[in-house]
C-alpha cells in the first residue's frame, strides 16, 4: 500500500520544529528515523497532512556524561549508541539491550527518541529506561519539562507527550562498580519484536543485591515493573520471585497469557544470575 498524500517539511532548529508543530497542530507529525512512522503511513494507520522532519535540527544527537547522569539525545541512532565506549561503560544495560533491537539496517536509522516516543509494548528501550529510573527532556510551546520513566508510559502506545511536544533527551543515572545490569528476551528469530522481555537493574549490597528493579516488555500496552518479584529477589531468593511474579500477560498474536507468563519466569531466572554475576 501507499500512504495517504502528505506534505514535507524539514525543521533546522528546535525553535522551528516546536513552531511547526504549534501552527499544524493535530495535522502534522514528527518523522525521526522513520522505521515506524513510515510503515504506519503506508498502512494508512496514520494520515498526517504535514511530515516534519526533525532529522536537520542540531544538538539532537549527542551522547554524554553529565555529572552523575548519561544523556542520551533524541536524534541518537541506535547503532550510534550500540557503538558508543561511554554507553558500554556507563548505561551497561542499554549497551545490552541494543544489539536485540531490530536489524543493523534498522538501527542505522531508528533513534532513540523515535522508539521511546512511539512507545511499542514489545520495544527493548522503553523498558530498559523504566528499569534504569531515567528521566526524559520534553520541550513544547510551552517551555521544557522533565518526566519521570515511570510516569511517561501511560498506555499502548501512549506517553506523557502531549501532541504538540518534542521528546529531546533522556537521562539515565550512570553506572558506578556496585551497578549491576541484566537483559534478556525471547523472540521467535533474533531481531524480531520480543514475546516477553525483561530489563533489569540492581546495586550490589554486599554477597546480595539492593535496589532491584525488573521492567517486562510484550507482557501488556506498557512496559510493567514485577514489584513483588524485585522484594522477593533483593532478599536472594529466585524461587520466591518467580512464584511472586505479579504479571497478566494477555494473550496477543506471538503467545496466550499463560505461555508469557512462563516465559516471564525463565527469564526472570537468566536475568537474575546476570545481576547476581559482577561484571
Ligand atoms: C522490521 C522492523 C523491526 C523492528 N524491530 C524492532 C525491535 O525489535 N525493537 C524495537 O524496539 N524497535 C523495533 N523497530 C522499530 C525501531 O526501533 C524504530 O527505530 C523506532 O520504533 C522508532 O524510531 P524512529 O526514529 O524510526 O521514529 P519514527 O518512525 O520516525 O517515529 C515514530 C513515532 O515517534 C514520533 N517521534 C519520533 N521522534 C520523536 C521525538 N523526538 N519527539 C516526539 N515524537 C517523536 C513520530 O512522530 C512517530 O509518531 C523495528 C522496525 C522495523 C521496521
Amino acid at each position: 500500500m501507499k500512504p495517504a498524500p502528505f506534505a514535507y517539511t524539514k525543521a533546522r532548529t528546535l525553535k522551528e520544529a516546536v513552531a511547526l508543530l504549534a501552527k499544524h497542530k493535530d495535522d502534522a507529525r514528527l518523522l525521526a528515523g522513520g522505521q515506524s512512522l513510515i510503515a504506519t503511513l503506508n498502512m494508512r494507520l496514520s494520515a498526517p497532512e504535514l511530515l516534519i522532519d526533525i532529522n536537520g535540527v542540531k544538538g539532537l544527537d549527542g551522547i554524554a556524561k553529565k555529572g552523575k547522569f548519561v544523556e542520551i539525545g533524541a536524534l541518537a541512532r541506535h547503532a550510534q549508541v550500540e557503538r558508543s565506549e561511554l554507553i558500554a561503560k556507563h548505561a551497561p544495560l542499554i549497551a545490552l539491550a541494543m544489539p536485540h533491537i531490530g536489524h543493523p539496517a534498522i538501527r542505522n536509522r531508528g533513534t532513540f527518541g523515535g522508539s521511546i516516543a512511539f512507545a511499542d509494548p514489545a520495544a527493548e528501550l522503553p523498558a530498559c529506561l523504566l528499569a534504569l529510573g531515567a528521566e526524559i527532556d520534553i520541550a513544547g510551546a510551552k517551555g521544557k519539562r522533565k518526566v519521570k520513566a515511570d510516569a511517561f508510559f501511560k498506555g499502548l502506545f501512549e506517553t506523557a507527550l502531549r501532541p504538540q511536544e518534542i521528546l529531546t533527551a533522556v537521562r539515565i543515572p550512570a553506572a558506578d562498580k556496585n551497578t549491576r545490569a541484566g537483559f534478556s528476551e525471547l523472540a521467535r528469530r533474533h531481531g524480531d519484536y520480543a514475546i516477553v522481555g525483561l530489563a533489569a537493574s540492581a546495586r550490589a549490597d554486599g554477597k546480595g543485591l539492593a535496589d532491584v528493579r525488573l521492567a517486562y516488555f510484550g507482557v501488556g500496552a506498557t512496559p510493567v515493573r514485577a514489584t513483588k518479584a524485585e522484594t522477593a529477589l533483593a532478599a536472594g531468593n529466585v524461587d520466591a520471585a518467580v512464584a511472586a511474579l505479579d504479571l497478566d500477560p494477555p494473550d496477543d498474536v506471538q503467545a496466550t497469557g499463560a505461555v508469557k507468563k512462563h516465559l516471564a519466569g525463565v527469564l526472570l531466572r537468566r536475568v537474575a544470575k546476570q545481576l547476581m554475576e559482577a561484571r
